[in-house]
């Protein structure tokens, strides 16, 4: 016998007579399109990599205020619903310290995005067939230095062999294609450039050269540590000979070796900013939205998830943080204010 309860539609039946609505553009006032979404999952980290973070003293988000992973979906699939969102990177603070990676993964998988993260590496031999089982994609792994004691200075862990063998891990799980962050830093690690290169070639992995941004939690960052992508193309051209590709929508700069070894990236933030085709809007721990990695204003979005706000109410925060989006970071100008949190806070 039906009893009343059984007689009430379940959530899936409500879902199903809800006319889906169709994507629109999410689109700023520049007319820049954004389709890809950084999450970060915690602002805790593992190592402390000191151009990001410092030795001590970090002050951690409390743990009620980090979106749980059924916040965090909801947002994306508001995110990938409503406005076409069709590419998602997990960050950091160091994305698997969060319990139960996989599980978050395995949620925005079912979305049917393109699911990257950006890692240190550290813990992939143990989780790298776990993620790559539950539906992420392709793994970035930050590596500076392929010296030990360098690398023990960096980051303030002995860890460097651990980070290696998460590349083969990572390599061996089929996460592809595994790509390699590597900050330059003068004075500190430009003297590598032609050996990381030469790693990545013998490994089959792209390495990306970052230039160094003002986003460090101890304010050190100087414009004359920045080591340009145009030393960095020159130092490791003459090495191994280059070629520039034509730049498309994503952040690096690309170029192939002449010797159809593969290709390096560069990603020239502070010499040749790609602002005016940044198509990534990034969601903190917290539940922060965020235009700019620069940005000085954000959305909370925990508020509302928290108080019940409809889908409707989500997507329209999410586009008057968009529509705020402003033309440009301004590194280098007198102009620029360096934004209070700090690139682990944020999510690189
Ligand atoms: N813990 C993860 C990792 O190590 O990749 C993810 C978070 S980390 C903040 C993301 C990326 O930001 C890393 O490649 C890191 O090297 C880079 N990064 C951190 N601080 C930076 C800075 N001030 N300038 C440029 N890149 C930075």
């Amino acid at each position: 016998m039906a009893t009343e309860w059984t007689e009430q539609p379940d959530f899936t039946e409500v879902d199903e007579l809800v006319d889906p609505v169709d994507p629109v553009e999410l689109v700023d006032s520049y007319g820049r399109v954004h389709r890809d979404l950084r999450i970060s999952v915690t602002d805790r980290c593992n190592f402390r990599c000191t151009y990001c973070m410092p030795a001590e003293g970090m002050v951690w988000m409390p743990r009620e205020d980090l979106l749980t992973f059924e916040e965090i979906e909801r947002v994306a699939r508001v995110c990938v619903e409503r406005f076409g969102i069709d590419s998602i990177r997990l960050t950091g603070g160091e994305p698997t310290v969060r319990a139960h990676l996989p599980r978050l993964v395995a949620k925005l998988a079912a979305l049917g995005v393109n699911l990257a993260m950006t890692t240190n590496g550290a813990t992939l031999r143990t989780l790298a067939p776990e993620l790559k089982a539950a539906g992420l994609s392709r793994v970035n792994i930050s590596l500076d230095t392929l010296r030990s004691e360098r690398f023990a200075d960096l980051t303030l862990r002995d860890q460097l062999d651990s980070v290696l063998d998460g590349v083969d891990a990572a390599v061996e799980a089929g996460l592809a294609p595994v790509k390699i962050n590597t900050v330059v830093m003068r004075g500190v690690n430009d003297d590598e450039l032609v050996e990381l290169a030469a790693f990545g070639r013998d490994r089959g992995v792209t390495v990306r050269f970052i230039e160094w941004m003002p986003l460090d939690a101890d304010h050190r960052w100087q414009s004359d540590a920045v080591v340009s992508q145009a030393e960095i193309v020159a130092a490791i051209g003459a090495v191994f000979p280059l070629e520039p590709l034509r730049r498309g929508s994503e952040p690096a700069e690309r170029f192939v070796y002449r010797d159809g070894r593969g290709e390096i990236g560069v990603i020239p933030s502070v010499t040749r900013p790609f602002c005016e085709s940044c198509d990534r809007i990034r969601l903190t721990a917290d539940g922060q939205l965020r235009s700019c990695l620069f940005a000085v204003e954000e959305t909370g979005l925990r508020t509302l998830l928290r108080e019940g706000a409809s889908d409707d109410e989500v997507a329209a925060a999410v586009s008057r943080c968009v529509a705020g989006k402003w033309a440009g970071h301004q590194i280098g100008q007198v102009t620029f204010v360096q934004p209070r949190r700090s690139m682990s806070q944020i999510g690189g």
